[in-house]
């Protein structure tokens, strides 16, 4: 029996998910906040409820994709919330990057309704959501998440079970660390080449090839010598989920000194309004303590 499935938020990441289980034959239900964010989906095939609530009455599997941890708790468990329509045996699925400690509280009072959760938080940005190739890092049964591998499938092309409930945030958030010092460690190494005058195109050309080499120097790197901040990856997303780290970090009592860094240093791009750039573009403000420019034009 082909599962129906629920999808609350149609935004960057919620929308073309959606559109991908559609295409992949899932009667789908949505529900987005923002009504005009869900035009053009019933034309796809898709119902469209006017609360979470009833998202849950029409779904076996209902998937989140909202913003952050107080998010996720409002679309679950507010008043016109999931929770209410959710009957005992259906899973919700959460895929936002939340708090792992608040994943597992959603996850305990769900299961003293008979409702089984993942938390399965995405990478790969708006065009893995698009292309139906995201990363998507599961907590939670083994047997649930073999329940909704079908779906998972649909929007994503590795996934890969980590362990109980909240470890798919935990994974997510390691990967948000990896991600931001491998952004500082390019920017600092590009500001250096460029305050020694050195021509920053050949140096990215030599030192992607070798030990150095990185995802961020690959794709973000021609973007800065191009001065092109466009995002990828919000600097307000990102720092959304830094925040999460630092909690989540703190609770360890784990010191996370570069992360600590970077986050400090990214607050200074939400200062000067420039939240709406790429995550790389730390590398700006590196700049401004050395008051250099990298740039690939200037030789
Ligand atoms: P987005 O475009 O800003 O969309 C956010 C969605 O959440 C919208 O549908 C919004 O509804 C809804 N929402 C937020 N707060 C809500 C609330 N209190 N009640 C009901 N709906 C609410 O964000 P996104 O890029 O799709 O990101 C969604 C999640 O995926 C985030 O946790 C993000 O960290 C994660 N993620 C994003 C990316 C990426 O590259 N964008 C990559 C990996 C993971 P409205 O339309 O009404 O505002």
């Amino acid at each position: 029996m082909t599962e129906r499935i629920g999808l609350i938020g149609l935004g960057i990441m919620g929308k073309p998910m959606g559109k991908n289980l559609l295409k992949a034959g899932f009667p789908l239900t949505v529900w987005n906040r923002t009504t005009s964010r869900v035009d053009g989906f019933q034309e796809l095939g898709a119902k469209v409820a006017g609360s979470p609530r009833e998202v849950a009455e029409n779904s076996d599997i209902v998937i989140t994709i909202v913003s952050d941890s107080p998010d996720v708790q409002e679309v679950v468990l507010g008043e016109n919330g999931a929770i209410h329509g959710l009957k005992a045996g259906s899973v919700l699925v959460d895929m936002s990057t939340i708090s792992p400690q608040v994943t597992r509280e959603l996850a305990a009072t769900l299961r003293d309704k008979g409702v089984d959760m993942l938390d399965a938080p995405v990478s790969g940005g708006e065009k893995g959501a698009i292309e139906g190739t995201l990363s998507i890092m599961v907590g939670g049964d083994a047997a649930v998440l073999e329940r909704v591998r079908p779906a998972f499938d649909a929007m994503g092309k590795r996934i890969v079970h980590i362990g109980a409930n909240g470890m798919g945030q935990v994974c997510k958030l390691a990967n948000q660390i990896a991600v931001v010092l491998n952004n500082l460690s390019m920017a600092e190494a590009l500001v250096f080449a460029a305050k020694s005058g050195a021509d920053v195109n050949k140096v990215l050309e030599a030192i992607q090839a070798g030990a150095a080499g990185s995802w961020a120097l690959n794709n973000y790197a021609p973007k800065i010598l191009r001065r092109d901040f466009s995002p990828g990856f919000l600097v307000s997303l990102q720092q959304k989920d830094l925040k999460l780290v630092m909690e989540a970090a703190q609770d360890m009592k784990l010191p996370l000194p570069g992360t600590a860094l970077t986050y400090e240093l990214q607050k200074s791009l939400q200062a000067q309004g420039l939240d709406r750039e790429g995550n790389f573009a730390v590398v700006k403000i590196i700049e401004q303590l050395g008051a250099v420019e990298v740039n690939g034009d200037k030789k």
